[in-house]
């Protein structure tokens, strides 16, 4: 009798339970009724009126099922990203496409690899698919493409790289990520989650389309839950080869994309002024941010997204576990990144003005404290 045929009760299969379950961004803290959540970086300008206005009118149509083939969001990314609507596949969330990612080009015996400051959905997708999570070094806080392409062995099937990464906030010039490609084997898929790209402001960054349209191995994620302020929908894409969406829409719910997110997604997307004035906001923040912090005398790893990595000394009151006592009991509420390999610093995503001048003072205290 082999061990499932032993058990007295449901078994899940290899590697679910060495899963560690994603644990979100705080949003309250007891006893404190005004908080600003900080720790998911969540727009603070919200959603464009556009598409709350689309999301609204959907409620008139709810004993109808969604377009399985989510035809209206593509044709709005497609038409206002340049792409073409074919290699688009969109999900519930881009969380949903790495997983299907996975499901698709996973089985138990083959390996992904990650690097270790990666965001966590990819292990756990890659655990659930039965494969093994290779988790590669980073360079303090910058993707080693030489150790990645190191990691590379007859099993390997995935390649993830979060560019810009988070929590780090830092990321791959294009021209790195192309010399990655091009050490991969051609049957390793190559995942670049551009889920911040529209915050990169920098002309040596690139989200990879090109390297998506001239290969068959590379794929880019990408979400509406960031600058598009709709985390709430759960709406990203892919942009992928032909071969990829084809294999894909073959094991993904039939009409995973729901109607509400389908028309909100649509709207915002062709809302282009808000996206704008989203991506100045978040550049003028993340300066007055940083070089706050740095005056304070923390370090801040220069960021390129809607978020800061700071570090705290290892010093025992001033650590970056009480600087988040003491910001939580204010009702300022970041992200401890222990779990990303950052036990010594807090990851805050830029906020309202009153949120970010808060925090700024708030920190002042705790330090001269
Ligand atoms: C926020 C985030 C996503 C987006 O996930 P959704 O499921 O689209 O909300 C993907 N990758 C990274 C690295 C992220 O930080």
């Amino acid at each position: 009798m082999n061990d499932f045929a032993k058990a007295q009760r449901p078994t899940p299969k290899a590697g679910v339970m060495d899963i560690a379950a994603y644990v979100p961004g705080k949003a309250s803290v007891a006893g404190v009724s005004k908080v600003y959540k900080l720790s998911a970086n969540e727009s603070p300008l919200g959603a464009s009126p556009h598409a709350v206005e689309a999301y609204r009118a959907t409620g008139h149509h709810l004993s109808i099922y969604p377009d399985g083939d989510v035809r209206a969001l593509r044709q709005a990314i497609a038409e206002t990203q340049g792409l073409n609507i074919e290699n688009i596949l969109c999900g519930n969330g881009s969380d949903e496409l790495l997983g299907l990612l996975c499901q698709t080009y996973l089985a138990p015996g083959d390996e992904a690899i990650l690097t270790d400051h990666g965001f966590l959905v990819y292990k756990i997708q890659t655990l659930a698919a039965g494969a093994k999570p290779v988790i590669v070094k980073e360079n303090d806080t910058v993707i080693d493409v030489d150790a990645v392409l190191a990691a590379v062995t007859e099993k390997t099937r995935i390649v993830f790289i979060t560019n810009p990464g988070n929590p780090t906030g830092t990321y791959l010039p294009f021209d790195e990520v192309k010399r990655l490609h091009a050490g991969l084997p051609k049957n390793v898929l190559l995942v670049l989650d551009a889920a911040y790209a529209e915050y990169v402001r920098k002309n040596d960054y690139d989200a990879g389309v090109a390297l998506v349209s001239n290969n068959e191995n590379v794929v880019m994620t990408r979400t509406f839950s960031k600058i598009y302020g709709l985390p709430a929908l759960r709406i990203g894409w892919m942009y992928a080869p032909l071969h990829v969406t084809d294999a894909v829409n073959r094991i993904r719910g039939p009409f995973n994309m729901n109607s509400a997110a389908i028309a909100a997604g649509s709207a915002a997307i062709r809302d282009r002024d808000h996206v704008r004035v989203a991506c100045e906001f978040n550049a003028q923040w993340v300066a007055w941010l940083t070089e706050e912090f740095t005056r304070l005398g923390l370090k801040v790893t220069p960021s390129v997204t809607n978020f800061l990595l700071v570090h705290f000394p290892d010093t025992q009151n001033k650590s970056a576990a009480k600087a988040d006592e003491y910001l939580q009991a204010r009702g300022y509420i970041l992200r401890r990144v222990t779990s990303y390999g950052f036990p010594e610093a807090l990851r805050m995503s830029v906020g309202s003005e009153e949120a970010n001048r808060g925090v700024v003072a708030a920190l002042t205290e705790f330090l001269k404290s």
